[in-house]
């Protein structure tokens, strides 16, 4: 069987705390080059761009996105113009309508075109789906909070425009949200608070509901210190099933149903090999959109200034 060869784009912090790893543990999948511009792997072809590793590099059926989305939607068109299959880090990109004219070049060239949303392949998530989908579903709440200077250390590129701020992390939250629940959601209010000199979020807090009137309320904010918190919490009409820890535990009335080791990377790879053997697209664009309307909604309040 022919290797399917992946070149990483933009080796930073996801890239090698996952990428890497998950490529190696990927049956029919290797590593063949890195564009980035100051980083490079020992052993591994290095471009400096991604149009020098399209030029010159060696031959790559795919390229894996792992830039800042500020930059991803002019290195997918030129991945897609090459004839490569493209993976795309969450979020998919720095606005909602960016993503059309690359899906359509997607389908145009029969390349695949994958926006991963990583935290939908975290264990727990499928198993909550299911429970929900047998439950009639009261409430939701979402408590998303983390330390953005113990994750996102140095990361200047998230405070500016399209960005996302706090909604870097709080997307996954609506990735999973959007997931596990049997109707779609929308925003009906958001109160964002921007550090007097960034142009993100640094917290935020959200009203959401379905056609029904569920009420979904998330918080998210990246002011935490000690205990970190990546917790689901549904109120239905046989319990509370609570997803932790990011999706990885799924517990109903304090007892744990469904625990298993994260192999949320692994995932998106298989699916991307598979999705790339017939150049089918996979691009859910529902938890960016619940992210552009919380920005078109929402109340702006100037907080403290933000110090990395
Ligand atoms: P990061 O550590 O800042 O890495 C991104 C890399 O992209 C940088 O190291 C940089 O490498 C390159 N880059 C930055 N600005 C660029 C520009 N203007 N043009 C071209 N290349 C540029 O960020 P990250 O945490 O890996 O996040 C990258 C993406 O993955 C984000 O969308 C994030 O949401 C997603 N993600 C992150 C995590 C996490 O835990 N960190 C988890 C899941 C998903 P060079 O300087 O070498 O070019």
């Amino acid at each position: 069987m022919t290797e399917f060869r992946i070149a990483i784009v933009g080796f930073g912090k996801i890239a090698r705390d996952q990428h890497v790893g998950a490529i190696a543990a990927t049956p029919g999948a290797m590593l063949a080059a890195v564009a980035s511009r100051n980083a490079s792997l020992p052993g591994l072809p290095h471009f400096a761009t991604i149009e020098e590793l399209l030029e010159k590099g060696p031959d790559i059926d795919a390229v894996s996105l792992c830039t800042p989305p500020q930059v991803r939607r002019a290195q997918a068109a030129a991945a897609l113009a090459a004839g490569k299959h493209v993976m795309l880090e969450k979020p998919p990109g720095m606005g909602v309508a960016e993503l059309d004219p690359l899906v359509a070049m997607a389908a145009d060239a029969k390349r695949t075109l994958f926006a991963t949303w990583h935290s939908r392949h975290a264990p727990a998530v499928e198993p909550a789906r299911e429970w929900l989908a047998a439950r009639r579903i009261k409430a939701v709440h979402i408590n998303w909070k983390e330390d953005v200077r113990v994750w996102h250390p140095g990361q200047a590129w998230i405070w500016e425009p399209g960005g996302l701020g706090v909604f870097d992390p709080g997307i996954n939250a609506l990735s999973i949200l959007t997931r596990i629940l049997p109707k779609p959601v929308f925003v009906t209010a958001a109160e964002l608070a921007f550090p007097a000199n960034c142009q993100s979020p640094i917290a935020a807090n959200l009203t959401l509901t379905d056609i029904d009137g569920l009420p979904v309320t998330a918080e998210f904010d990246f002011r935490q210190t000690g205990p970190q918190s990546w917790d689901i919490v549904a109120e239905t009409d046989q319990g509370r099933m609570t997803l932790s820890r990011g999706g990885r535990i799924m517990e109903v009335d304090g007892k744990i149903v469904a625990e298993a080791p994260d192999h949320e990377y692994r995932e998106l790879y298989r699916h991307f090999v598979k999705l790339a053997a017939t150049g089918a697209r996979d691009v859910d664009l529902a938890p960016l959109r619940l992210v552009a309307d919380a920005f078109l909604l929402g109340k702006r309040n100037i907080v403290e200034p933000f110090v990395d």
